[in-house]
């Protein structure tokens, strides 16, 4: 799950890392009172869960409450690369000395947490790492071990902050990152930037956060954060009926059983020429109802034109899963949509029996998984 910037900001005071006073607001005339409360200067934030707002327009300081009314009024209703801004974070303004980027991530590879580094901030961190890798560092801690106090001092160092203040703050705010990475079920923490104001202190301006998903019952009142008005209908509706599903950009809609063979059809559909709709794992089932379930899903996607079923029977026996798909067949119509059904594994024959018995007109069954691809593909192209 992705945490509004203002989201991620209320961990990071949870966990001690300072950031800047601020109030979220979602009409002109809240920004108006919201910058009166926090006098000064104030900057106007869009929240939305994308990253570049501030060359898309999103982020605008503001001089007084009337300015900041006149900024939010020009932020909200903006789209950012799709993104509609509903509501917008006044925060109090800060000036800035030195831009520097702190984030952590979970390195799958490694199996560790990845600290980076630099004082190259406020541009992208890609570009860092091409142009001038020496400059960015990078460190895995050793979850066995733990967070260390030489962690940040490498962190530090290896960046070359040459000021011993900030060299203590961030430090301390490494560790602090660390703990809240750990403590939240992070997948990523991201600051970009991490400034150092005028007068020396360093802050948190902005923050990207990712919660594990599997761990998102140990955190109730982040759970509820959720912001279902922006999340793809599609991939809302398909969360209630507990249906893993990605919208993707083409036409043929997939569903595979488990998320390793669903990934790789969707990898020999685009080998053979054509756009998967979706991925869509059926999960470790198969049975009637979880097939409806998916077909409700996946036929919600108007861009659908062909659908490949593409199921391993393991412990799931492909004969169930040939009843449930007529089973689903019988209780939902389906009759415009092209179905390749191939199955393979346990119980293969007997299901191939029971789809052949059947006969039902727009079910094409298939041997292999690149045939029912490239049929899928056809299909999607005459639908
Ligand atoms: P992003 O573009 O989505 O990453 O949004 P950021 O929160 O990083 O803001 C974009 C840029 O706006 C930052 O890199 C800063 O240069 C600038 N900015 C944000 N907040 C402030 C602020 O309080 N004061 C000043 N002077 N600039 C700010
Ligand atoms: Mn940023």
């Amino acid at each position: 799950m992705d945490l509004y910037e203002y989201q991620g900001k209320e961990l990071f005071r949870r966990f001690g890392i300072p950031v800047s006073e601020g109030r979220l607001v979602d009409t002109p005339e809240g920004a108006l009172a919201a910058a009166k409360e926090l006098g000064g200067p104030v900057v106007v934030k869009a929240q939305v869960l994308t990253g570049g707002r501030g060359k898309a327009g999103g982020v605008k300081l503001a001089d007084d409450p009337a300015d900041a009314e006149a900024k939010a009024n020009g932020i909200l209703g903006l789209d950012i690369r799709g993104h509609v801004v509903r509501k917008v974070w006044i925060e109090q303004a800060s000036e800035i000395a030195k831009e520097y980027y702190l984030s952590i991530t979970f390195d799958r590879g490694a199996k560790k947490p990845l600290l980076m580094f630099t004082t190259q901030g406020g541009i992208e961190i890609e570009q860092v790492a091409e142009e001038n890798p020496e400059a960015l560092v990078r460190l895995h801690v050793d979850p066995l071990e733990g967070f260390q106090p030489w962690v940040a001092r490498a962190i530090v160092y290896g960046g070359r902050v040459e000021d011993q203040s900030e060299q203590k703050q961030i430090a301390a705010i490494v560790e602090k990152l660390y703990r809240c990475f750990v403590e939240m079920d992070a997948m990523l923490c991201e600051i970009n930037p991490l400034i150092v104001t005028p007068s020396g202190e360093v802050k948190a301006l902005d923050s990207k956060f990712t919660v594990d998903d599997s761990a998102l019952f140990r955190h109730p009142d982040v759970a509820e954060w959720r912001d279902v008005t922006a999340a793809d209908p599609i991939e809302a509706f398909a969360r209630e009926q507990d249906v893993t599903y990605v919208k993707l950009d083409g036409d043929v809609g997939i569903l595979g059983n488990g998320a390793g063979l669903s990934m790789s059809t969707v990898d020999v559909v685009a080998h053979v020429g054509g756009r998967p709709a979706n991925f869509c794992d059926l999960g470790g089932g198969g049975d009637a109802e979880g097939v409806v379930k998916a077909l409700e899903v996946v036929t919600r996607d108007p861009q659908v034109k062909s659908i490949f079923f593409n199921i391993f029977g393991g412990i799931t026996r492909c004969d169930e899963v040939a009843r449930g798909i007529l089973a689903a067949l019988d209780r939902l119509d389906m009759s415009r949509y092209p179905i390749v059904v191939r199955l393979d594994g346990t119980n293969a024959a007997e299901a191939r029996t029971i789809l052949a018995e059947a006969a039902k007109p727009n079910v094409y069954p298939e041997e292999t998984m690149l045939d029912g691809a490239r049929r899928a593909v056809e299909l999607a192209g005459t639908a």
